[in-house]
């Protein structure tokens, strides 16, 4: 007797089916600084930064590089609803997909953008700029759904039964890194963040209380006993030598970072568009090594496009 099916495979029976009552994140980009393509990045994805934190069906989104364009797609035939999304910075991998966001183009969608007050021009300007003419073909005004944005001016807001917290990065523009609590159970995403600015030396020579540490011991105070870190670790400690201030940190200034804030999982985002899929596997390796030189034990992984991780 057969017992072969003989239903169509759909597209929607690619879709993950996330159980009830579990907190999770949803890599959607994982890439920094620019897209990338090709064989070499299939492993990975080439999407720049989006994730979603959410559980059932509540989704709070961080950010809008272009890996919102395919979210945006599943949110719009799921139909309307209201959107929190929530910007670390505004630098182009973090809203580049923006103008790509579906439900932006769907009466009925509430959208509210979160982010910094900036350095000059407010969020609104920024992201309205974007749609300039000489850029896109669509205007602000001509989204259709309702668009608010807010200030993150306070230390922290609820959304249903999420905490959300944020605190400054060290990376050139003003750029946040979230913590998200539920229920107790926490995660961090720190996408763009220079830990020990210029430091090219052996991690396991320093300590929390040794001066350059201390200065950056807001974040890691913040981020302290996360039950999920994600944190990026851009560079390899060769590349940094010339990247010192680009905003990003080295493998071992990561690893470091990783060990202070005791957290139980590192997952590292952000990959730089140099690094391939081969490449960023023996970074992986190297970063267990140097883990290990810290006598640190984390369940540590890189992201990749569609990930889901739960906290
Ligand atoms: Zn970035
Ligand atoms: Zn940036």
């Amino acid at each position: 007797m057969s017992t072969e099916s003989t239903k169509e495979i759909e597209e929607s029976d690619y879709f993950p089916v996330i159980p009830g009552g579990q907190p999770f994140v949803h890599f959607w980009g994982t890439r920094g600084s620019i897209p990338v393509s090709g064989p070499r990045f299939v492993r990975h994805g080439g999407n720049t930064s989006c994730v979603v934190i959410g559980v059932d069906n509540e989704y709070i989104i961080i950010d809008a590089g272009s890996g919102i364009r395919d979210l945006g797609l599943r949110l719009a035939k799921q139909g309307p609803r209201k959107i929190h999304l929530f910007i670390t910075h505004t630098h182009w991998d973090h809203i580049q997909g923006f103008p790509f966001f579906a439900p932006l183009f769907i009466p009925g969608f509430e959208v509210i953008i979160y982010g910094a007050s900036g350095f000059g021009k407010d969020l609104k300007s920024i992201f309205r700029g974007q749609l300039d003419r000489d850029y896109f073909p669509v205007q602000f005004e001509d989204m259709c759904a309702k668009i608010d944005f807010q200030i993150l001016d306070g230390d922290s807001i609820t959304l249903n039964d999420f905490k959300i917290q944020w605190e400054s990065t060290h990376h050139p523009a003003a750029t946040l890194g979230f913590k998200f609590t539920w229920k107790g159970r926490s995660v961090g995403y720190v996408s763009d963040n220079e830990f020990l600015p210029g430091f090219l030396g052996a991690p396991h020579t320093l300590s929390e209380t040794s001066e350059i540490v201390a200065q950056h011991s807001k974040l890691i105070n913040f981020l302290k006993d996360v039950n999920l870190l994600i944190h990026e670790a851009q560079y390899t400690n060769q590349e940094y030598v010339t990247k010192v201030g680009w905003g990003h940190s080295s493998l071992s200034n990561a690893c470091l970072f990783a060990k202070l804030t005791r957290a139980n999982r590192w997952i590292i985002p952000h990959h730089d568009p140099m690094h391939d899929d081969d490449m960023l596997a023996s970074k992986l390796n190297l970063t267990r090594e140097i883990l290990r030189s810290l006598n640190h034990t984390v369940e540590v992984s890189h992201a990749f496009d569609e990930l889901i991780a739960y906290f």
